[in-house]
């Protein structure tokens, strides 16, 4: 009889910097199908397990003690074949954990990272564009009161 591919053969508990504590499951074979699935019935699985990998990874941003969702790695190590040491730092408030995930988790954690990227360069680039905006409009002001005169070039 084949093992039940429900059955993890080794699981392990992880406290993330939110505070919140998750369980890595190992599977050391590949999801095996569900019965009585026609097509690909391996994916609900696999698709289960990426969601929770990517949920593992999404809580790796956010701090545990103010809510900030952009808390970034200083450090990365591996620990072990299939793990990685992640020292991690919020940069709102300063507090910094260490954690351990699997490489899969890590897969996902970049796509993190990279998302958080973008919203900062996004909200880096509408302030510099709401500051030039501001500044041409001072200095409208300023020459519509008479404050700016030929002489002050
Ligand atoms: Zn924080």
């Amino acid at each position: 009889m084949r093992p039940d591919p429900h059955t993890p053969s080794q699981t392990r508990q992880v406290t993330l910097p939110s505070g919140r504590t998750i369980e890595i499951v190992y599977l050391d074979e590949p999801p095996m199908p569900e019965p009585f699935v026609a097509e690909d019935p391996g994916a609900s699985v696999l698709d289960e397990r990426a969601a929770r990998l990517a949920e593992v990874a999404h809580d790796l941003t956010l701090c545990g003690a103010c809510g900030c969702a952009f808390v970034q790695p200083v450090d990365w190590d591996e620990a072990g074949p299939r793990h990685w040491r992640l020292e991690l730092r919020c940069p709102n408030c300063e507090q910094r954990g260490t954690v351990v995930v699997e490489d899969e988790v890590v897969d996902h954690y970049d796509l993190e990272l990279e998302r958080g990227a973008a919203i900062l360069a996004r909200a880096l680039h509408e302030t510099v564009e709401q500051n030039v905006e501001d500044e041409v409009a001072r200095f409208a002001a300023a020459l519509d009161s008479g404050l700016v005169l030929p002489e002050d070039f």
